[in-house]
């Protein structure tokens, strides 16, 4: 069987976790590879890349803890750890710096970037500047860099595959059509149909969200992720991410974008053609099988979660998406047709916020007029590079702290 090395970035969290059991099914079961999480990188969560990686067979060869003040933390404790799970041989660093050498390195064959925020911008895009296949599920990255990394897939010939399954179902939707072994083009899509559960307060009134709970703003109906795209999710910036990510990856304009709601999360995503057909792809809320689609593709295989149930009563509703009531999701349009520096700034304002109001120190509803209003007070530039667009994402954190007099 062929090697596939596979670098989990971000392997502790949600994504990472998930992407760990895809590996495990993917060896059991598919007779063309032989899948390996070659490296694997968590931040401050110790104990849980080392249980990652005592649970991979075959094992890892490198972690990284990219949190630099892991390397004192764990300093007395690591050697232990690392004996009792089995771990002994295995390269351990420490620091940012080492995700970058993991992402590049001539034996990984694909880089799953699921580091979440900002943070993943420089492995996701050091990944597509080595030529690798990156499973993106850092969305941020294409949301404060979205022009560099296309330049740089370009470039190196990277495959960047979406692990977000809006953009996965679109990837799937729009595939080239095969009728009968002749080979067809893909057709260019006029529309793509964003779809968005509406997160925990889809029927909640403005005044309501004005004080919504942390608790009450992380208990998703429908999706488990962590805590930062859940809080997204409930003031639909994740939505605005998804906005911009979907413009970048697909390379169409802003107005080519739309969002329905879809309170069941069956229908991910949707692609409508020129002659007004429109096709959707359907599956059960589980990221297992866009994550591995994003592994395997083109080849599709049994999935380690379960297709749909249809024996089951079908209720699928879609419903128009209130901008009045998610003001977030009219500043997602207006960052991506505004493009150059309003993604990072936006990006920025919004995790500074996010950890604001997790911290119980701003309001859910000041997550967005925050993000808004930082965007605002900055000096629009069209084609940024990337060191003034880390620049920017210093600048809009202070600013959207300065906002709150914090
Ligand atoms: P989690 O919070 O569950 O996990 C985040 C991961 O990133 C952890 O491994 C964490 O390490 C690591 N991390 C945190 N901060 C840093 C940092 N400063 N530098 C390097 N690594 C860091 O997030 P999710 O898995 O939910 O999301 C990951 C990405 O995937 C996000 O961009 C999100 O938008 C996207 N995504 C997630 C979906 C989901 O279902 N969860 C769906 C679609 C997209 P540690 O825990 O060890 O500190
Ligand atoms: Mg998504």
């Amino acid at each position: 069987r062929k090697v596939q090395n596979v670098a989990v970035l971000g392997a502790t969290g949600s994504i990472g976790t998930a992407t760990a059991e895809v590996i495990t099914h993917l060896n059991q079961t598919d007779t063309e590879s032989e899948w390996r999480m070659w490296a694997a990188s968590g931040h401050r969560n110790l104990d849980g890349l080392m249980q990652i990686a005592a649970a991979a067979d075959p094992g890892p060869q490198w972690l990284v803890m990219s949190d630099p003040e892991s390397a004192k933390t764990f300093a007395d404790t690591r050697k232990d750890l690392i004996a009792s799970n089995n771990l002994t041989g295995i390269r351990l660093d420490y620091g940012s710096d080492a995700l970058i050498e993991v992402a590049q390195h001539p034996e990984v064959d694909v880089v799953v970037a699921a580091i979440v925020g900002r943070a993943g911008l420089e492995s996701t895009l050091a990944a597509v500047e080595a030529g690798k296949r990156v499973a993106l599920a850092n969305k941020e990255t294409l949301v404060v860099a979205g022009p560099l990394v296309r330049r740089a897939m370009q470039a190196s010939g990277a495959e960047i595959l979406p692990v977000d399954s809006e953009h996965s179902a679109i990837f799937q939707c729009m595939g080239p059509a095969t009728i009968a072994g002749s080979d067809c083009p893909a057709p260019k899509p006029k529309k793509l149909i964003l779809t968005a559960s509406g997160g925990p307060f889809r029927t909640w009134s403005k005044q309501q969200m004005q004080s919504a709970t942390i608790e009450s703003a992380l208990d998703h109906p429908t999706w488990d992720m962590g805590p930062k795209i859940t809080i997204d999710s409930a003031t639909m910036m994740n939505k605005a991410l998804e906005i911009i990510e979907a413009r970048w990856l697909f390379d169409l304009p802003a107005d080519a974008i739309e969002v329905v709601i879809h309170p069941q999360s069956i229908i991910h995503s949707m692609v409508e053609f020129d002659d007004g057909s429109v096709l959707a792809q359907l599956s059960p809320p589980d990221m297992k099988l866009p994550i591995q689609y994003a592994l395997t593709y083109p080849r599709r295989l049994p999935c380690a979660s379960p297709g749909l149930d249809r024996g089951r009563q079908w209720d699928l509703t879609l419903e128009v998406a209130d901008l009045e009531r998610f003001p977030g999701l009219a500043l997602g349009f207006e960052v991506a047709a505004a493009g150059g520096t309003a993604g990072a700034v936006v990006n920025a304002a919004n995790e500074e916020a996010v950890g604001l109001f997790l911290d119980g120190q701003i309001r859910f509803t000041d997550i967005v007029s925050g993000c808004r209003d930082v965007l605002a007070n900055h000096t629009h530039e069209s084609d940024p590079p990337l060191a003034r667009l880390l620049e920017l994402d210093r600048w809009a954190r202070l600013e959207t702290r300065n906002r709150f007099k914090l």
